[in-house]
């Protein structure tokens, strides 16, 4: 393509993917409860890094999420995942992306421990993210700028439509990107200035009692945030009182609240009518994240509260469905249960042809600093809105980023440094490497 042959003259050299690591990194939260909710009552959070070795400069870093058991087994995963892309040369990769990701998520014999679901995918999206990384950090830009410089064509040609064009194909997602490319730039200098709209999860984790939900939010208002969720599904009195302590505490601001999959679907209809006096936004992943149709009667049965969901769900498949079947009123992308960059970008698309707000799922580890990219992204390229958005940020783990998410006022300020903002500082990994790291000693 003409852009790689650009690229290249303005690099003096290629830098090809020469060899890759893993590292099983894992923060011990669950000894304060951190993140606790309904069904993960105890999370370890953690990253499956994957560090691709080149013969240039930079490394790019990418990882994927979990809660503790199992981060080990996504690194054997992205080692044999892996191969796909080690001797290629990064510019080659990203120009023709969708190819990319096609062939990762369809390894003719790994791809059956999936399809794009799982593990598997969890693996597929660290190298995604991975690759995307370095080619940022050899651009010299932040990630989100790295995608929205690229042109209408190229943007849409990093989409693999396979299973999506039914619903959405390549011709109207350029329309879409079409429509908004003569006013990007004065979306991100909007950003730039004002920043993109949060809430706060890590005032209400499960696990806190009645005092510290009481602090930290005031704490939070203190600093200016004005969205809030909390965690419920244990038990229906219990949540009644955390809502009503929210309440106390915040006012008529917007208050979510999340269930974490706990409840049958005639469950979560009759526990949401002893919610009804919180008039809550949203209420997050009410039932099993694969029942599209158990969702939508959930939707139907609690409006005006709206349905959120997608942080478990597994691929663009299940957002089209969820979208098809009018099951949801807001799109919970996550940046590595999504096979990474490529997947995201069709679900940012799929979002904005059906008119539902990309609210992003983050927190846990590294979230929040990919996400702060995604929604960035999801503004200036292809929904031109910020209406009735907010990306989720969780107030832990930032300081072991050598480029951390920022929040000024309950607004995410657009990231500058070059990259994709995962790398973390080099006593952290030694520290938090699992299982000899010093915090686990
Ligand atoms: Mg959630």
């Amino acid at each position: 393509m003409a852009r790689t042959v650009e690229r290249c003259l303005l690099c003096a050299a290629m830098t090809r993917i020469t060899g890759v690591r893993t590292l099983d990194v894992r923060a011990p939260t669950s000894r304060t409860l951190a993140g606790s909710d309904a069904v993960h009552t105890d999370p370890d959070y953690s990253g499956a890094y994957v560090f691709l070795e080149t013969d240039g400069e930079h490394e790019g870093v990418g990882m994927t999420f979990t809660i503790g058991a199992g981060n080990d087994l996504c690194c054997a995963a992205i080692e044999q995942l892996a191969v796909l892309v080690v001797g290629r040369d990064v510019d080659e990769l990203v120009a023709d992306s969708a190819a990319m990701w096609r062939d990762l998520t369809n390894h003719s014999q790994l791809r059956w421990l999936g399809p794009e679901k799982g593990l598997i995918h969890l693996a597929t999206a660290a190298i995604v993210n991975a690759v995307w990384d370095l080619s940022a950090k050899t651009a010299g830009r932040p990630l989100w700028q790295l995608v929205a410089d690229l042109s209408p064509e190229e943007f849409v040609g990093l989409v693999d439509f396979r299973y999506l064009s039914d619903v959405l194909d390549r011709d109207e997602a350029l329309d879409l990107v079409r429509a908004l490319a003569p006013t990007k730039a004065a979306r991100i200098a909007e950003l730039r200035r004002d920043g993109y709209p949060a809430y706060l999860t890590s005032a209400g984790w499960l696990g806190y009692p009645e005092e510290k939900v009481r602090d930290l939010s005031r704490a939070a208002l203190a600093d200016g945030w004005k969205c809030f969720k909390t965690k419920v599904g244990v038990d229906i009195a219990s949540d009644v009182r955390r809502c009503e302590v929210m309440r106390e505490e915040i006012g008529d601001l917007p208050l979510m609240a999340d269930a974490n999959q706990v409840w049958d679907v005639g469950q979560a209809i009759e526990w949401m009518r002893h919610l009804e006096p919180f008039n809550l936004r949203w209420i997050e992943e009410p039932t099993s994240p694969d029942d599209v149709l158990g969702h939508a009667a959930i939707r139907r049965a609690v409006a005006p509260v709206g349905v959120a969901t997608g942080e478990h769900a597994a691929n663009r498949v299940m957002f089209k469905q969820l979208l098809q079947a009018e099951a949801i009123d807001y799109v919970q992308i996550d940046a590595c249960r999504l096979g990474g960059v490529n997947e995201v970008l069709a679900v940012l698309l799929l979002a904005a042809k059906f008119g539902v707000p990309v609210c992003p799922h983050a927190g846990g580890l590294g979230l929040c600093e990919y996400v702060q990219h995604l929604s960035v992204i999801d503004y200036v390229c292809v929904s031109g809105s910020l209406d009735d958005r907010t990306t989720e940020f969780a107030d832990h783990l930032h300081e072991h980023y050598m480029n951390p998410a920022l929040i000024r006022e309950g607004r995410y300020l657009v990231p500058e440094a070059a990259g994709y903002s995962i790398d973390m500082w080099p006593e952290s990994y030694a520290a938090l490497t699992w299982p000899n790291g010093s915090e686990w000693q």
